[in-house]
C-alpha cells in the first residue's frame, strides 16, 4: 500500500511556495506508482500471454478483491433497455467444420509456440515460423461459421480481441463454444456480423508491442466467460485444448440449416472499466520465450525431415 508521507504535501507556510518541486516530483512518483498498482490489480487475471501464475495468485481471493476493487460508476442499475438488450439473439448457420485459424486452416507455416495448460495459459499461441515478428500482420480466419459476439481494443495484456460464437451439432444436440483471437493488429469484423467458416477477420498482432507478433487462440466451452477469465474455473470444465477440439471437429454434419445463438451471455464483463485499462508503458516480453524458441526448433526439424 501507498504510504502519504507527511512531507509529500505542505499545507501552510506564507510567503513559500505551498509545494516544492521536489514535493511535486515525488507525489506525481506516488502517484504513478498507485496507478500502476491498480491497473496491474484489475488486470492480472486477464493477461492471456502472463507468465505463469506464482503461486499466491488463489481464485477465492483475487475474487473478493475483485469485488471490492472493481468501481461502483461501472455498474448501472438495471433497465428496461438492458434488460431487452441481454435476450438479444442472432442467428448463424450450424457449423459444418472447424479449421486452424492461420496458414489456410491447416496451420501450414505457423507451430504452436505455448500450448493450452488448465490453471495456467488457457489458450494456445501461434506463430510464423519465420520466427519473431514476420507473422505480423498474417490474416487470421474464423475457425467456423458463427457470429462475432465481442470485438474491441481491450488494451493491456490482450490488445484486441475478437469473440466469434459457433453453434454446431453432436451427439443429437445442438451446442455452443466461443472461440476467442487475442493481440490482432486489425479487426475486419464488428459485433453482430455473421462469419463463415474459414472468413478473414483480423490481422496477427502484437498486443501493441507488448509481445513478438503472434495469434492467442482459445475455444471456451462456457460461453458466459467473456473477458472475466478469472471469475471462472480456468480447467476443463470451461475451456477446450482449441487444437484438440479443432481436430476433433474437422467434419460435421450439417444440413446449412441456421440457428439461434444469444448475443449477451458474458456475465461479468459489465463491470470491466475499459477505458481505465489503457496501455501506460511496458517492457517488451517477447513472445520468444525458450520455451517457443524450443517450439521452433522442433517445428523446423519436423518439416525438413518430411
Ligand atoms: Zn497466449
Amino acid at each position: 500500500m501507498v504510504e502519504v508521507r507527511p512531507q509529500t504535501v505542505a499545507y501552510t507556510e506564507p510567503g513559500k511556495p505551498i509545494v516544492t518541486i521536489e514535493q511535486m516530483r515525488r507525489a506525481g512518483a506516488l502517484a504513478l506508482e498507485k496507478m500502476k498498482e491498480e491497473i496491474h490489480d484489475l488486470d492480472t487475471d486477464n493477461e492471456p500471454d502472463a507468465p505463469p501464475p506464482a503461486p499466491k495468485k488463489q481464485v477465492a481471493a483475487n475474487a473478493v478483491r475483485s469485488v471490492e476493487r472493481l468501481p461502483r460508476e461501472s455498474e448501472p442499475p438495471p433497465t428496461a433497455q438492458s434488460i431487452s438488450f441481454s435476450s438479444q439473439t442472432a442467428f448463424t448457420r450450424l457449423a459444418d467444420g472447424f479449421d486452424f485459424p492461420i496458414g489456410k486452416g491447416e496451420a501450414r507455416g505457423y507451430y504452436k509456440a505455448r500450448g493450452f495448460r488448465s490453471h495456467g495459459h488457457l489458450g494456445e499461441d501461434w506463430d510464423g515460423v519465420g520466427g519473431g515478428d514476420t507473422d505480423l500482420g498474417d490474416p487470421v480466419y474464423a475457425i467456423g461459421d458463427g457470429v462475432v459476439v465481442f470485438a474491441r481494443d481491450c488494451h493491456q495484456g490482450w490488445g484486441n480481441v475478437i469473440i466469434i460464437r459457433h453453434a454446431y451439432r453432436e451427439g443429437g444436440s445442438v451446442r455452443n463454444v466461443d472461440s476467442l483471437y487475442g493481440h490482432l493488429q486489425k479487426i475486419l469484423v464488428h459485433r453482430g456480423q455473421t462469419v463463415k467458416r474459414d472468413q478473414l477477420i483480423a490481422a496477427i498482432g502484437n498486443a501493441h508491442g507488448l509481445y513478438d507478433a503472434h495469434l492467442h487462440l482459445e475455444v471456451r466451452k462456457n460461453i458466459a466467460i467473456g473477458m472475466s477469465r478469472n471469475k471462472f474455473a480456468q480447467d476443463a470444465s470451461n475451456y477446450y485444448d482449441p487444437s484438440d477440439f479443432i481436430a476433433a471437429h474437422r467434419h460435421l454434419q450439417s444440413s446449412g440449416a441456421s440457428t439461434r445463438v444469444a448475443m449477451n451471455t458474458f456475465t461479468h464483463d459489465a463491470k470491466i472499466p475499459w477505458d481505465k485499462l489503457r496501455n501506460y508503458s511496458h517492457a517488451r516480453t517477447g513472445g520468444g520465450s525458450s520455451e517457443s524458441a524450443y517450439a521452433l526448433k522442433k517445428a523446423l526439424a519436423s518439416q525438413s525431415a518430411h
